[in-house]
């Protein structure tokens, strides 16, 4: 008999779960709060009156095949086709001026990090080029896996407006987490994906956004839409899941794929998961869609698709991204740009949309966590089990929630064939991906 299987949310790792246990022949019911599918439910579909229409991303998903190897490769399986792109770094002051651009250079077929001629003979480029020879002359492999990046900086002297200005604001966006835990963080393991992110194969996005990946996920799925799951129940018949006005079941196991601290639905049995999902840090947050070109530089030959503000003494500091240059739905509208957490409210006139949202925080202690979740998931006589991006050891949250998901499903005596290793295809450009898309 076909295994009957409940997942409860619809984000990635609910849909990942959900295909990967449909294609191993179970039976899958999916339950979403939500009256659309969680995964893109945020995407903005921008038209624009007599030109194309567009859509953005919310949030918008950048993914290198270092560290995103498994979600590229899902895509792949699924025929969801990523394009190459170049995500420039400006660093300014606050209400200031632009002190540091990146560019690309190209060597052969490989792009190397460069900085654009008028920016070659700055101060501070040096100081950043300096910063980057330190750092990349460490070979990850011979540190000491006790040492942190707080102690790499210290013994290594790196310069305050390197490590400060440049550094801790890119792995903060990258590693979803707070400048104490990346100064706790291994260095090799942060050295290993800063060494794979600059100096190897360019960053890729997904054709068609978020919901083509979605929607392939989706496709053939019992999406029950519109359904909060409350209370679960466990019966000598299976288990059964209660919303308010429904009840769904019964089913052999449930995949619990909501945020660890969205749990309430779970009884008194489960109170040491509880206990130790709800122990997962998050950051809570407001992720704005704008076109408020305050927050990029002032210069419009300075902007790039990344671009960092912070105060001189690095006490705060605020991301934007521009999003134009890197989706090619939007290539010809006018600016729109993402700021998580901006340090002042963009104009209201100027806001398209703006999102409350929480992101699991990677921290020291998440890796202890995770080793009891593994072992509460070993337990033999196991019907409910936990995925999502907090559910995976590892920086890209993505990367997690997608590894977590297939975690799961060979708990659950599946074989998903997936191998972590995307093999990164002939290079297809972003102009040729909007030729493309125009034909
Ligand atoms: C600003 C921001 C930027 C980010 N940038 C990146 C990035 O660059 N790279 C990266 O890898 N990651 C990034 N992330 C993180 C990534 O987007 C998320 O971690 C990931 O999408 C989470 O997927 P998930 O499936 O674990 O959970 P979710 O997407 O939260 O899905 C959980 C689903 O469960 C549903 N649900 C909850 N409770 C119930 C219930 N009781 N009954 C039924 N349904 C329920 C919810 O409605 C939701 O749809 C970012 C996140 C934020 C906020």
């Amino acid at each position: 008999m076909k295994k009957r299987i409940a997942v409860i949310g619809s984000g990635i790792a609910g849909l990942t779960s959900g295909w990967l246990c449909r294609e191993a022949g179970a039976e899958v019911t999916i339950l979403e709060t939500h009256a659309n599918r969680g995964m893109g439910t945020h995407t903005q579909f921008l038209n624009v009156e007599g030109g194309e229409s567009g859509h953005v991303d919310v949030p918008l998903r950048v993914m290198s095949p270092h560290a995103w190897p498994t979600v590229l490769e899902l895509c792949e399986k699924l025929g969801v086709k990523t394009f190459e792109v170049d995500t420039q770094i400006a660093c300014s002051w606050l209400n200031s001026r632009t002190w540091f651009r990146s560019s690309k250079i190209q060597f052969g077929s490989r792009m190397f990090p460069w900085v654009p001629l008028n920016y070659l003979l700055r101060q501070e480029t040096y100081r950043m080029i300096l910063g980057f020879i330190r750092l990349f002359k460490s070979d990850p492999d011979l540190l000491d896996s006790g040492l942190t990046l707080k102690e790499f900086s210290d013994q290594h002297r790196i310069d305050p407006l390197f490590w400060k200005g440049l550094l801790y604001p890119l792995l903060t966006t990258i590693c979803t987490s707070d400048e104490k835990t990346i100064d706790h963080w291994p260095a090799n393991q942060i050295l290993d994906l800063l060494q794979k992110i600059v100096f190897g194969a360019r960053l890729r996005r997904l054709q068609g956004g978020t919901k083509a990946l979605a929607d392939k996920l989706g496709e053939g799925l019992n999406l029950q839409k519109g359904i909060r799951v409350e209370k679960l129940v466990e019966k000598s018949s299976g288990i059964f899941l209660h919303s308010q006005n429904a009840t769904f079941g019964p089913f052999d196991y449930v995949i619990s794929a909501v945020q660890a601290n969205q749990l309430n639905f779970l009884p008194e049995q489960y109170s040491s998961e509880s206990k130790l999902l709800n122990s997962f840090p998050y950051d809570s947050g407001t992720l704005w869609v704008h076109r408020d070109v305050r927050f990029m530089p002032e210069r419009k030959q300075d902007w790039s698709p990344l671009h960092f503000q912070m105060d001189k003494d690095f006490s705060q500091f605020m991301f934007s991204v521009w999003v134009n240059p890197i989706e090619p739905t939007i290539a010809h509208h006018e600016p729109v740009l993402q700021t998580w957490n901006p340090l002042f409210e963009p104009k209201s006139e100027k806001v398209i949309v703006a999102v409350p949202m929480e992101r699991a925080v990677v921290n020291q202690g998440n890796h202890n966590l995770l080793k009891e979740l593994d072992l509460l998931h070993k337990f033999p006589s196991r019907k409910v089990f936990f995925c999502g991006s907090y559910a995976a050891p590892g920086v890209p949250l993505l990367e997690s929630a997608v590894r977590s998901a297939i975690n799961v499903v060979r708990h659950l005596g599946f074989d998903p064939s997936i191998s972590r290793q995307f093999k990164i295809p002939r290079q297809v450009s972003l102009e040729e991906t909007s030729s493309n898309l125009a034909a």
